[in-house]
């Protein structure tokens, strides 16, 4: 019996786990990637002996991905050579103060209380309440499939409200732990990975500071492109074909079913579509322009940002792995990029420095260095001037990196490539160059985020970032087997 076929449009995180999970089931699986190469957002330039991680970073949230590579029938630890990065991050404050964000309680405690005293059992105190977000989201809201309006709604979700302060706001929170502003926003700022303000973001999201010092912030040994490497070597044993530098032009639909997709013209008929690609770009690119397209349009999308690579020709050894800039101005920061779409007139800003973690990401004596500042998405009126907007990004860069005396950076850069909102846009399809699709504020999370599946076309899919659970690497995976398991339940498989 000829076995059942199933196309997915993108080989990003998502997509790829889907399609693991798909043949490991016997489905004919072919992936159509538009790039060269597979891994989305997380994706890699490699150039002079320099190699450059331009989505992700860090690896956070490990135990997430022990459990999505268990449910491959892998572990992580058997696919990838894993260090702890500890300290995570060292923050730099505008008045020259730093803290370094350590597992090393001892440690961590002399620091924060020389920014205020008592503040240790402060933190203590958050991230006793970060435990129970983390637990309860991972359990409640990030693993569960919600097909129907039950699976959400139900007598054993109310407790919830109270249990992961679903309407509190996060900042607002943190007046529970800390006066100080600078510790509010060392345990605050991770909510940006969300696309979201912490003025805004629900204090669910102390799930991450607290993931992040309790599980641990990672690095792969070869970078976070190794994860895809991983993916792929695991699609191809699992039969997974691959076509890449290949667009799915639209998807063909047939009454109340996805016959196949469009490429070069011609279709190629399956008997289900997964689209990885991002789900606002699927729903106003590759379907007809229906209400449901329209009502994506007035969702709300996370922010952007400005990213540049370095190959320098001399290393920098005080620069730690992941240095964070973080402006007095907190709230005037996430404003101008959530609400007025713009650069901040001092933006707090993060630099990655791999060498420090694997000197094989440069030649010796080199460096490779990535430096990556938030900025609004694109604007409906296309009225942003990202030429200019990226220059000024690239001088606040230069102007922090001084405060901490590294004062020759300009001199020393062999050759530079960045990223704008606009190339966002072009390299993945992200709609308005956002780099975390549709944002993570309360109306667009868990069961209220778009569903894995389209409500019209029965045979037609979604995973990744803009859909259920949301964005983040391991997240991915985790809808990538949603995502998978609907498709083999509706295919009786
Ligand atoms: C700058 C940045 C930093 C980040 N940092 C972190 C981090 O440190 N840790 C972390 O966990 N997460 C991080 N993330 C988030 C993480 O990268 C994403 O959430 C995740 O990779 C998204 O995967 P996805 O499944 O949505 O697929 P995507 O990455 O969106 O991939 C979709 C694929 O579809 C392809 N495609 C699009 N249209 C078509 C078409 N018409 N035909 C064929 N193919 C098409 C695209 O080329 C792409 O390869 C970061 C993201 C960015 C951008």
């Amino acid at each position: 019996m000829k076995s059942k076929s199933a196309i997915v449009i993108g080989a990003g995180m998502g997509g790829l786990t889907a399609a693991i999970h798909l043949a490991k089931q016997g489905l004919h699986v072919t992936v159509l990637e538009k790039n060269a190469r597979p891994g989305g957002r997380c994706d890699r330039i490699s150039r002079e002996g320099h190699h450059f991680d331009t989505g992700p970073t860090l690896l956070v949230m490990p135990l997430l991905y022990e459990s999505e590579f268990a449910a491959l029938g892998t572990s992580i630890k058997e696919r990838l050579d894993l260090q702890r990065v500890d300290p995570t991050y060292h923050l730099v404050f505008d008045n020259g103060s730093q803290l370094a964000l350590t597992s090393d309680m001892k440690c961590l405690q002399e620091q924060l209380e020389t920014f205020e005293p008592g503040s240790f059992q402060g933190l203590l105190r958050y991230m006793n309440e970060g435990h129970c977000h983390y637990h309860l989201g991972i359990e409640k809201l990030v693993q569960p499939d919600f097909r129907k309006a039950s699976d959400f709604f139900k007598l054993s979700n109310l407790p919830l409200v109270q249990q992961v302060k679903p309407l509190k706001k996060h900042y607002a929170n943190m007046s529970n732990y800390f006066d100080d502003p600078r510790l509010k926003a060392a345990f605050t700022f991770q909510d940006v990975y969300m696309g979201l303000s912490p003025f805004e973001a629900p204090a669910t999201f102390s799930m991450m500071p607290y993931t992040e010092l309790a599980h641990g912030v990672w690095y792969p040994k070869g970078g976070m492109y190794q994860v895809v490497e991983a993916l792929m070597s695991l699609a191809r044993e699992a039969g997974v074909e691959f076509v890449f530098n290949t667009t799915v032009e639209q998807i063909s639909l047939n009454g109340k079913s996805a016959r196949g997709v469009v490429v070069d013209g011609k279709l190629q008929e399956v008997d289900a579509v997964l689209a990885n690609a991002d789900l606002p770009y699927v729903y106003q690119n590759l379907l007809p322009q229906d209400n449901e397209a329209k009502k994506l349009e007035r969702k709300r999308y996370s922010c952007s940002v400005i990213s540049f690579f370095w190959g320098m020709d001399k290393p920098y050894e005080t620069l730690p792995p992941h240095t964070l800039f973080l402006a007095d101005d907190y709230r005037e920061n996430f404003d101008s990029i959530i609400r007025d779409l713009d650069l901040p007139a001092n933006p707090s800003l993060y630099i990655h420095a791999p060498t420090r973690l694997d000197s094989s990401m440069a030649p010796v004596g080199q460096d490779t260095l990535i430096a990556i500042v938030p900025v609004g998405h694109m604007s409906a009126n296309g009225d942003q001037d990202w030429s200019a907007i990226r220059d000024q990004a690239r001088e606040h860069v230069f102007r922090r990196l001084r405060t901490i005396g590294i004062n020759d950076l300009e001199e020393h850069i062999k050759f530079e490539m960045n990223f704008t909102p606009l190339s966002w846009r072009k390299r993945y399809n992200l709609v308005k160059g956002s780099t975390h699709g549709l944002c993570h504020n309360l109306s667009q999370l868990g069961y209220f985020r778009p569903d894995n599946q389209h409500p019209h076309y029965r045979n037609l899919y979604f995973t990744g970032a803009s859909t259920r659970p949301g964005t983040g690497m391991p997240t991915a995976m985790v809808s990538g087997r949603l995502s998978a398991q609907r498709i083999l339940d509706d295919l009786k498989i």
